[in-house]
């Protein structure tokens, strides 16, 4: 995986951000305050635009760079918490002009660790670590058993999904929805259906 790849990879989470924006605050808007569609919107939007205004050279730097913005633009929990993960991920990948898979499902787990740094959050809390670590962990999975990277991103996306919807009957822990406590009970937590969507786009890049 090149450049082009992690650019496209943020071309195509702009677009599945923008498409599911409205549902993504509809869900915050059960058990927080109904703005994360619209946070991550304006983040990707603006990832889109810095990497526009200074292409990156390296897969690394456009990680970086996305990340950077995105704990710039994006004033909620998930703006330093998104841009964290993908800034840990373009510095696991270092200056590397090729990525393999296994270096990407290395760099995901680099990712996860921050979010876990900054946050706090365990499995089991509802957060975007519920849909995050799953995927993590499929695609380790997938590439140590020498799976090719579309199967390793099919792999990651759909634990994801599967970690998103699972997240329905548990009780937050961590961020705004835990505010409600049980009452928070019945509803997908808004991050891990935007985590969700950010590694499935993974699967619209032609490798
Ligand atoms: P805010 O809650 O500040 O309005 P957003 O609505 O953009 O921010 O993002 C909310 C999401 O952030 C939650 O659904 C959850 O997945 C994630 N989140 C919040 N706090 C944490 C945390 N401590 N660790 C991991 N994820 C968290
Ligand atoms: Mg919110
Ligand atoms: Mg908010």
């Amino acid at each position: 995986m090149d450049t082009r790849f992690f650019v496209i990879w943020m071309e195509e989470i702009t677009a599945a951000v923008r498409a599911g924006r409205d549902h993504l605050t509809r869900l915050d808007a059960a058990i927080g305050d109904a703005d994360h569609g619209t946070n991550l919107d304006r983040g990707f939007a603006a990832v889109a635009e810095a990497l526009a205004a200074r292409p990156p050279d390296t897969p690394g730097g456009v990680l970086v760079l996305a990340g950077s913005t995105l704990i710039r633009k994006v004033g909620g929990a998930s703006g330093p918490l998104y841009g964290t993960a993908f800034r840990d991920m373009g510095k696991a990948l270092g200056d590397a002009a090729d990525v393999s898979a296994a270096e990407l499902a290395s760099a995901l787990e680099a990712g996860l660790a921050g979010v876990r740094r900054l946050g706090g959050a365990e499995e089991g809390d509802k957060t975007m670590v519920d849909a995050l670590a799953p995927a993590a962990r499929a695609m380790a999975r997938t590439v140590d058993a020498g799976g090719d990277p579309e199967e390793a991103f099919a792999a990651a996306a759909a634990a994801a999904e599967e970690g998103a919807k699972a997240t329905v009957p548990l009780v937050a822990r961590k961020g705004r929805a835990s505010y409600l406590g049980a009452r928070s009970a019945g509803h997908e937590d808004p991050g891990a259906a935007s985590t969700a969507l950010i590694v499935g786009a993974l699967r619209a890049v032609a490798t």
